[in-house]
């Protein structure tokens, strides 16, 4: 069974938290200071990380940003708790990596929901048939759960290493948002549209380290992946 890690620092929210994951039963660790979230996803490697943004010590948007930026535990789902409801606060959580966002107050059922469809991300990846999809000098390996241009190692999150899986099945098809919202965050999740443009634009900004753009956006319409220049 999965174990989610709680990073929340207000014991009554961590307690409903650990008390409604375990009645689901998955298994909990709780934690409530910034510092010792790092030591604690090395020695537990969660299945999950629900990461409160206001913490001691430490805030959540560095911690996420940190457990991102280590290959090791960079495709743990993370999802940002926070009492801040701006879109603005949303978009740099995101931007940190995070994989999803509930505000505060949250309703537990709408929670659990979020927890498994982001669990069952994680294993829809795990377990596609196709082990690699090439498109020109772009490899995505669905075994090691790597994405490489040329030699190169590009390193992106679980969201942009599936909307690349995604986009690379059909190249030059051009998918909308719905159809990248539908595919990659899955039906039971009310994500805005917005929330794509976001993924995209960092899964863009990791593969053009390493050469041209092949993502094209088509106005009003959605994304592409095409070598071939694309009338916007
Ligand atoms: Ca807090």
């Amino acid at each position: 069974m999965a174990t989610i890690m709680i990073v929340e620092d207000e014991q009554a929210i961590s307690l409903l938290l650990k008390y409604n994951l375990e009645k689901e039963g998955y298994e909990t660790i709780c934690i409530a200071h910034g510092n010792r979230v790092i030591s604690a996803v090395e020695k537990s490697n969660p299945s999950l990380i629900l990461l409160d943004w206001m913490l001691p010590e430490m805030s959540g948007l560095e911690l996420c940003r940190i457990i991102r930026n280590n290959p090791e535990y960079k495709n743990i789902p993370i999802i940002m708790l926070t009492a801040k409801g701006q879109e603005e606060d949303k978009v740099r959580g995101l931007s940190a990596g995070a994989d999803d966002y509930v505000t505060k107050p949250f309703s537990v059922p709408e929670l659990l929901a979020r927890i498994k469809t982001n669990l069952r991300r994680v294993t829809v990846v795990a377990s596609t048939q196709k082990k690699e999809y090439v498109f020109q000098d772009i490899r995505l390996d669905t075994v090691q759960k790597k994405i490489f241009r040329g030699e190169n190692y590009v390193r992106v999150g679980p969201t942009e290493f599936r909307i690349l899986q995604l986009l690379l099945t059909n190249p030059r098809q051009v998918f909308s948002r719905e159809d990248l919202l539908k595919e990659v965050w899955g039906n039971s999740v009310y994500v805005e549209l917005r929330t794509v443009d976001v993924h995209i634009r960092r899964l863009r900004k990791a593969l053009n380290e390493f050469g041209p753009d092949y993502i094209r956006t088509i106005r009003a319409t959605g994304y592409s992946i095409d070598d071939h220049e694309v009338e916007e």
